[in-house]
């Protein structure tokens, strides 16, 4: 970059690159339905098939359509496909901690940018502390992995083998260390208004209460809309589709795959 160039004043290079959305506006824009991605757009961890994007589209034609995803944009693109942010007018990832509105970025949103610097630090310090005081058959490591909307923590340490990973998951049920940490931890830092969800074998995770895909809502601007519909797999009690299927602002649709999707959607919207 030459001297010049850097004493231009900054070009807003989002609005001056704003490309035209690839849908026309829908017949009925007040209606909104949002869909999560795995198990209701595509195959868990697939990509998304031809057909089913193209109905998709064809849906935009007659309603508001947004993505609400739980994994990160680069992985919604693997699964949707490149430039997914530009397909349909509200795109979410991360549960919304990344929006888009018309193809153009809102807002990121952190847990560092949240909680602030001091607050992660007395969080990583604490636990750190903590961890060196359990006493547990193995310990290897990666005890703490700072993800950009979520702490994950595990005190067998995320680099350990299969066989040491199903071990833990023993111990762990039997001394309930996940558990009594998590305790201390709604105890230590109750001003932060955390959330803590023990899932998988060897770690869990804690993150800002409403972090769930109700974040996403928060875009979606009371009076914009008349209905606002959800589609999801996991919308039962502790899945990552639970709180917005719940949500009094949403009609909440329960899908078992991108079939049932379709099927559901042509009943609804477009018959
Ligand atoms: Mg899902």
């Amino acid at each position: 970059m030459t001297n010049e160039r850097k004493h231009l004043p900054q070009s807003p290079t989002l609005t001056t690159n704003k490309q035209k959305m690839a849908t026309p506006t829908p017949t009925n824009p007040r209606i909104i339905a949002l869909f999560d991605v795995d198990g209701t757009l595509t195959l868990p961890r697939g990509e998304v098939e031809p057909s089913m994007m193209a109905f998709m589209k064809s849906l935009s034609e007659k309603i508001t359509v947004g993505i609400v995803g739980g994994s990160d944009l680069p992985k919604q693109e693997e699964q949707l496909g490149n430039g997914i942010v530009k397909v349909f007018p509200y795109n979410f990832s991360q549960n919304g901690l990344v929006a888009y509105k018309d193809g153009e970025l809102l807002e990121i949103q952190t847990i560092s940018k949240h909680l602030g610097e001091e607050n992660v630090k007395r969080l990583v310090n604490w636990v750190m502390k903590y961890l060196a005081d359990v006493d547990i058959p193995v310990k290897r490591g990666t005890f703490f992995e700072f993800r950009s909307g979520m702490f994950n923590i595990s005190p067998v340490g995320r680099n350990c083998s299969r066989e040491e990973r199903n071990d833990y998951e023993k111990f762990d049920l039997e001394h309930k260390i996940r558990e009594t940490m998590v305790e201390a931890m709604k105890k230590e830092f109750a001003d932060l208004n955390l959330t803590y969800s023990i899932g998988g074998q060897i770690s869990f995770d804690v993150f800002p209460v409403g972090w769930d895909k109700t974040y996403s809502l928060k875009f979606l601007k009371e009076g914009d809309f008349d209905e606002i519909h959800f589609f999801g797999d996991k919308t039962f009690k502790g899945g990552n589709d639970y709180e917005i299927f719940m949500s009094e602002r949403t009609i909440g649709h329960t899908v078992t795959s991108p079939e049932d999707t379709k099927e559901q959607c042509t009943k609804i919207f477009l018959s």
